[in-house]
């Protein structure tokens, strides 16, 4: 394994510290190479609602020896179920293990997968590899490398500026060095679908670790899945949703807008299945989020010399495929390898490019025309949103089993692609 002496890719900048910041600390660590991570937050808060790890994502964490730590704060979710408005099963696949994957599927507060991330940076890379309260406005270089300048989040006073041989920029949706590296790009698309999120303490229901997706957007789409187990003694669990509706309104994209029932609940009134009564199951919700759906158009480009960026820096995407933090862990693992193999920093982020981008962008896309919940439309417009009599009637298991295939495939979670295909950290080292 390459180590920090025999590589000229030291003190690697890490600017952000969301998931896919994290994850690339934990795996630059692990290969050797000696980095920091500078966050924009003064405080770690457990922000966010529920978020999904595929297999593809959670190989890559168990390699990183995560997955005991975190399925014991999850849920292991074990099926995917797809339901009209009227609560009739269109389609059910079972998921992860159960499915016969290597790795679980995991769902998982955001707030308890970064807890988990920045709790195992500190402990293994030491407490000062994660600086808060560090808000990026810029990175320059030159032939020996980086520096980036930073300004305290509060007050908007200058902190010293930081060098190291690279940036890697994993500063989100709002990248500030995505901005510097493409001026000229305006802020990100919105799809025309606002979404409203949410977190309630119900019973469980169906298997108890079912992921639903029901409605369509036009209408009314909900996704509803359970994130924590037994969090009282009656057995209740906390269960994440997301009520997603084609608007033409919206606000600015901010994780932590919050949201008003009144906006959106119109659209659920009478959604009572025979396992979950939906609009009571709503109005129950400890609180409500509002953001809009939204993602960038691919970049053509990611690295210039010795910066690169990563995660939804790189390529944010509509979160209808669950795949956002699975590519951001891509990236990273990627990365990480390409960074540890040799000497020449710059080289190495190219590598790293030339593996994802494409991959990434084509994720993006997919992501926009035909992620899983196409199963969803497909039905409603074949029944002219009408309940059906016999879902055989309207379209076969085989075409809806091939519309979830398709999406795995993209996103890089085939079962057995994914059981056969080398490590990515190792696929970086050898140069990919
Ligand atoms: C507060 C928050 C809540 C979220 N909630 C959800 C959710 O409920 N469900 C879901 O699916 N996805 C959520 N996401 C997005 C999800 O985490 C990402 O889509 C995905 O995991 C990719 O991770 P990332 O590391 O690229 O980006 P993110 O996880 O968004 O991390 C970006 C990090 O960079 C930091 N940052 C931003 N600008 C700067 C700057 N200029 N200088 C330094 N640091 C900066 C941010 O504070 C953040 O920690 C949330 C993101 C955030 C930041």
């Amino acid at each position: 394994m390459s180590t920090h002496a025999d590589t000229g890719a030291t003190d690697v900048l890490i600017i952000g510290g969301g998931i896919g910041g994290l994850v690339l600390a934990l795996s630059l660590h692990e290969l050797g190479v000696r980095c920091r991570v500078l966050e924009a937050a003064p405080e770690i808060k457990p922000l966010g609602v529920g978020i999904n790890l595929l297999p593809h994502a959670m190989r890559e964490l168990a390699e990183l020896g995560l997955e005991a730590r975190l399925a014991a704060v999850a849920v292991t979710t074990r099926e995917s179920a797809f339901y009209n408005r009227f609560g009739q099963l269109i389609y059910r696949e079972p998921l992860g293990r159960y499915a016969g994957y290597e790795w679980p599927q995991l769902s998982i507060h955001r707030g308890d997968l970064h807890a988990v991330l920045v709790e195992e940076v500190r402990e293994r890379l030491g407490a000062d590899a994660l600086v808060l309260g560090h808000r990026c406005v810029g990175v320059e270089q030159d032939a020996k490398g980086v520096t980036a300048r930073f300004v305290d989040p509060q007050s908007g006073a200058p902190l010293e500026a930081r060098k190291g041989s690279v940036a890697i920029a994993c500063d989100g949706v709002h990248s500030v060095v995505r901005k510097q590296l493409h001026p000229d790009e305006g802020p990100p698309v919105y799809s025309g679908v606002n979404m409203w999120r949410g977190i309630t303490r119900w019973k469980p229901f169906l298997s108890g670790a079912t992921m639903v997706r029901a409605g369509w957007l036009a209408t009314g789409k909900m996704v509803i899945y359970p994130i924590r187990d037994g969090i009282d003694g009656a057995g209740r669990q906390l269960v994440n949703w997301l009520a997603e509706i084609e608007t033409p309104q919206h606000a600015t994209s901010d994780w932590n807008r919050p949201g008003r029932l009144e906006d959106f609940i119109g659209a659920y009134a009478g959604w009572r299945f025979d396992w979950l009564d939906v609009e009571a199951f709503i109005h129950a919700a400890d609180s409500i989020l509002e953001y809009p759906m939204v993602d960038r158009d691919p970049l053509p480009f990611w690295t210039a010399g010795r910066v690169t960026l990563l995660g939804d820096a790189a390529h944010p995407m509509v979160p209808r495929g669950s795949n956002g933090a699975g590519q951001a862990i891509f990236d990273a693992r990627t990365l990480a390898g390409c960074l540890a193999r040799g000497p020449d920093g710059a080289a190495a982020l190219k590598a790293y490019e030339a593996i994802r981008l494409e991959a990434a962008n084509k994720v993006v896309l997919t992501n926009r025309a035909t992620p899983p919940d196409v199963i969803l439309r497909e039905v409603w417009q074949r029944t002219g949103d009408k309940p059906f009599a016999r879902i055989e009637d309207v379209i076969s298991q085989a075409e809806l089993a091939a519309l979830s295939g398709n999406y795995q495939k993209v996103a890089g979670y085939a079962r057995d692609a994914l059981a056969g295909r080398a490590s990515l950290v190792g696929a970086g080292r050898s140069g990919g």
